[in-house]
């Protein structure tokens, strides 16, 4: 069900099944760990050591990206979708609406995150966001932080600071933390508020969101210009 890219294991599942299989993490309150990379992300896992330990240390890897199933297609083994973080998370939302699970939100500017909640609940009845954090915390905030999460019975933890720091965040504090699972999802929380628009569909449907990201955010372009040499050199 897993595909090598580089040597990180990346599911090889459609949306649907995605939802399933994380939405089976909440009962076991294991902390798993769900990381969405793009090639972006790909690139600083195959050059910085700590990145590549933090996301050795996922239970579940889904492709976020066009650039990760082209590595995937010039290795010989092509994913059967792109499985965008901020589309499984609100799926993952609607199903926890349903079920009454708990949510909380750590990441993005202050308000962000309870704009997004108002949206969310909002526009699905029976969502329980149980507790939020802006993104600009200190350090020797964390373990507060940690404690506050862990009191208030997680189901599933949006760790939404941006790439790599998700990631790092959420390996260091695996063990620390009681929650079924959590996901790093970047800038998912500015989706939900509506400071940031996801691309058009039909851009979506091309594979050019991230050039819609590069148009919105144009400090993007810097970080992106060398992928499609980085892309390149993969070879089977
Ligand atoms: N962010 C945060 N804390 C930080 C740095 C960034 O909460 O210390 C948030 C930022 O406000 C934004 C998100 O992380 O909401 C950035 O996610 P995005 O996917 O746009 O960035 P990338 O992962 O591409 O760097």
């Amino acid at each position: 069900m897993t595909v090598s890219v580089l040597g990180l294991n990346v599911q090889n599942v459609t949306m649907e099944q995605a939802v399933n299989d994380v939405y089976g993490f909440f009962a076991a309150r294991e902390s798993k760990i769900v990381v969405t990379p793009n090639a972006e992300i790909l690139q600083m896992f195959s050059q910085d050591d700590r990145v590549k330990q933090a996301l050795y240390a996922a239970d579940y890897v889904v492709p976020d990206g066009v650039g990760i199933l082209l590595a995937a297609k010039r290795l010989g083994r092509p994913l059967k979708e792109k499985v965008a973080g901020v589309e499984l998370a609100e799926h993952l939302l609607e199903r926890s609406a349903e079920n009454g699970n708990r949510v909380y939100f750590l990441g993005a500017r202050p308000g962000v995150a309870a704009e997004a909640k108002r949206r969310l609940e909002e526009s699905m009845p029976g969502l329980r966001i149980v507790g939020l954090r802006d993104g600009y915390f200190k350090p020797e905030e964390e373990p507060d932080i940690i404690e506050e999460i862990n009191n208030l019975d997680v189901d599933m933890l949006f760790v939404c600071l941006g790439a790599p720091k998700q990631e790092l965040w959420m390996a260091a504090n695996k063990s620390a933390l009681k929650v079924g699972v959590m996901l790093g999802l970047g800038g998912s929380l500015d989706i939900f508020a509506q400071t940031l628009s996801r691309a058009p569909k039909w851009m979506i449907r091309c594979r050019l969101e991230w050039l819609y990201r590069v148009w919105k955010e144009p400090f993007r372009l810097k970080r992106i210009i060398g992928l499609p040499k980085f892309l390149l050199s993969i070879k089977k």
